[in-house]
């Protein structure tokens, strides 16, 4: 019965490896995952309401004596019928459609029975289709019940089931791993206790309650991350010091255009940075469109004349691609390889051989498999795109030796987050935008002036410009939404001759072929999805349409409007929604990226307390960088204080502790595995 947390839920009684299988698929595959299935909501069943009191739309629990009941037969169209009637003498009908023989001997004529389901209006009637039949004896029906999210298909009560079945295992297994001091000086509940209140709440939790169980989980998500960060800090690690500098003028000289000042500085930074021995760690910082890609080239171009090889990481294989064609272009003589999920092992043997100086890649980049003769420099572009411990991951690439670490972002972060999460980090911020650009006008289009828009993209394309139409995709609506994508192409296809489509769903292969035909502007307008959304640069295309604006965050819908304005014509974003919305404005109103970052982190707000969030960017289960700013930063300073008085954490009391961020950090920390 004991078990280990990281048992398959198959286990649960009554679950059996199919359903395990179809919850696997959405992160819930072990007891310790049915303990982090946070539910969205919780549902009373404490009350009891009288059929005379209904309210049609109300969901609740009512019990009487069945009446009558009806089968009615049929292959295509059962239907079972029950009608209940209770002291207050008014009746209410049960429904169900195909339904399950067992119903029968559930509700049998004259039995007394509870049920709890939604109650509906049907030619002035109330009744209940497909309530769920509670039984009084069972903890597992009545009281508060949490609600979770449920995969396709599956009723609450299944669902309920797996989760509260994995989740009580796991509430056996699970040991309080904070020192008891800090506990209660900060007024934390016991892990136990925190997880009940979601999956075995005793009566329908208060907002407050709430709050401080989901605080209790992500403090603790915050600070054994933070601990693993203290004791995996490489402050006496050495790097190798790039102080070779002969060729970088060249390579300045032969770039097409004069780098502005912003660009200047900030390639002497890194300069200097990379000639020490001490390992950089520097976030360039600077908008869409300011030329953070030639400074990263810099780098990689002094690393490789100092002997070294450089890792240059982007989020898709769309940038990663169009990053490995500039450097190729920008860096003749360095032998610069692509490296994707894909790639054939010949290039990852030019990489072990020290062959290739540069490899630009996506996440391939990382794999165990790849490995790098002497890697001195690793650039990642978009850095909010990947975790912490992939960045680490990589850095321990470097043979002994501890690469430097360059990181680009458009999207600012707080400082304190920075610190926090990345320790002790430089910032360069470029806030020049290279000159001769032509400035964007963004507008907004309301569905119904939705004709407007062919008149627009025809006087576009007809002066030889390129148009982008984006289709934001939405996971839950994937199907649907590429639907509209490919309708949209179709319906420009009628109208104009060289209209392509691209979608993530496309080969990378197939992708690349009509990003090409698009740079060469032998494609006119590109309808896609999100995939340009980071880095493409195509200067001809000067119109942006992006359709169902409200679904994106204004951050993205920022960095999508930078594909245009690329050259020096006026250019133009049109967003296309429902109405235009406060979240909307903000972009209408400026166009300066920072700005529209922290009107973002305020307008998100915090709607929803509770959520399975599943792993997303950051990598933390429940911990939310934007909302829980604040608890990261206890978190932070609180690990601190523990490494300070015991630095490797080797003190008794602390042993738990140790073992909980190792297993956090699996097999990542060389230190703690005392490698
Ligand atoms: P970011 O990555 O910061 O969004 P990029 O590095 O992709 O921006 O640069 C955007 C465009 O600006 C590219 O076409 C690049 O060649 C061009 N560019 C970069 N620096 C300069 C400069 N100093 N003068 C003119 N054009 C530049
Ligand atoms: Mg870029």
């Amino acid at each position: 019965m004991e078990g280990s947390l990281f048992d398959s839920i198959e286990f649960v009684k009554g679950v059996g490896p199919k359903l395990a299988a179809q919850f696997a698929k959405r992160g819930l595959a072990t007891f310790e995952d049915a303990l982090f299935y946070l539910p969205r909501g919780f549902e009373d069943r404490t009350r009891k309401v009288a059929l005379s009191d209904l309210q049609a739309g109300e969901r609740c629990l009512v019990e009487g004596e069945i009446e009558s009941v009806r089968w009615i037969g049929g292959r295509f169209r059962s239907r079972f019928e029950a009608t209940l009637k209770d002291e207050s003498k008014d009746s209410l009908t049960l429904h169900w459609f195909h339904p399950h023989p067992g119903l029968k001997n559930q509700f049998k004529k004259g039995a007394r029975v509870a049920v709890f389901g939604e109650v509906t209006e049907f030619h002035g009637r109330f009744q209940m289709n497909h309530p769920e039949f509670v039984e009084r004896s069972a903890e597992s029906s009545i009281g508060v019940l949490p609600i979770y999210v449920s995969p396709e298909g599956l009723s609450q009560k299944v669902v309920r089931k797996v989760v509260r079945g994995g989740a009580e295992r796991a509430m056996k297994l699970i040991r309080d791993v904070l020192p008891e001091e800090l506990q209660k000086r900060l007024g934390l509940s016991s892990l136990c206790d925190a997880f009940r209140t979601f999956h075995f709440p005793s009566h329908l939790p208060l907002k407050d309650e709430i709050n401080s169980a989901r605080r209790r989980l992500v403090f603790e998500e915050f600070f054994i991350f933070h601990l693993g960060l203290l004791l995996n800090r490489r402050d006496r690690s050495i790097a190798p010091s790039l102080r070779d500098s002969t060729g970088l003028e060249q390579f300045i000289a032969g770039l097409p255009f004069k780098l502005t000042r912003d660009q200047q500085r900030a390639i002497q930074e890194i300069q200097f940075d990379l000639s020490e021995t001490r390992p950089m760690a520097r976030l360039l910082q600077a908008d869409v469109g300011s030329g953070k890609t030639v400074v990263a080239l810099s780098a990689a171009r002094l690393s490789a004349m100092n002997g070294y090889q450089t890792a240059i990481l982007a989020p898709t294989e769309v940038l990663a691609r169009q990053h490995f064609q500039t450097a190729t272009a920008l860096m003749p003589g360095v032998n610069v390889v692509f490296m994707v999920s894909e790639t054939a092992a010949s290039v990852k043997d030019s990489v072990k051989s020290g062959k290739a100086q540069v490899v630009v890649g996506t996440h391939a980049v990382i794999q165990d498999a790849v490995e790098f003769l002497k890697l001195g420099l690793v650039i990642i572009d978009e850095q909010h795109r990947f975790g912490v411990r992939q960045r680490i991951q990589l850095l321990e690439k470097g043979n002994g030796k501890t690469p430097h670490l360059l990181m680009m972002t458009a999207t600012p972060i707080p400082r304190t987050l920075s610190l926090t999460l990345y320790g002790d980090l430089n910032l360069t911020l470029m806030k020049e935008k290279p000159p001769g650009r032509g400035s964007i006008k963004t507008r907004f289009l309301s569905e119904r002036e939705r004709p407007r828009l062919l008149e627009r993209i025809r006087s576009i394309v007809d002066a030889g410009r390129q148009v982008y139409v984006i289709y934001p995709l939405v996971e839950e609506s994937e199907k649907v939404d590429l639907r509209s994508a490919s309708t949209m192409f179709e319906a420009l296809s009628c109208h104009f001759s060289r209209v392509a489509l691209v979608h993530g769903r496309m080969k990378s292969d197939e992708k690349a072929t009509v990003l090409e035909a698009f740079r060469r502007n032998e494609v006119s307008i590109l309808v896609s999805t999100t995939v340009v959304e980071v880095g493409i640069d195509v200067p001809n295309a000067t119109l942006m349409v992006i359709e169902h604006a409200n679904r994106l965050g204004l951050s993205q819908l920022h960095q999508l409007r930078g594909r245009v304005g690329r050259g020096s014509m006026e250019s133009e974003c049109i967003l296309v929604a429902e109405r235009l919305s406060e979240r909307l404005k903000v972009l209408l109103e400026t166009d300066d990226g920072f700005a529209i970052a922290e009107a973002d982190l305020k307008l998100r707000g915090s709607g929803e307390f509770v959520g399975t969030r599943q792993s997303g960017l950051s990598g933390f289960r429940l911990g939310d960088l934007a909302l829980d700013e604040e608890l990261l930063i206890l978190a932070h300073a609180e690990a601190a204080q523990i490494v300070r008085d015991d630095p490797d954490l080797s003190k008794s009391e602390n042993a738990r502790l140790r073992s909980a961020v190792q297993g956090c950090w699996r097999e990542k920390i060389t230190f703690l595995n005392g490698g």
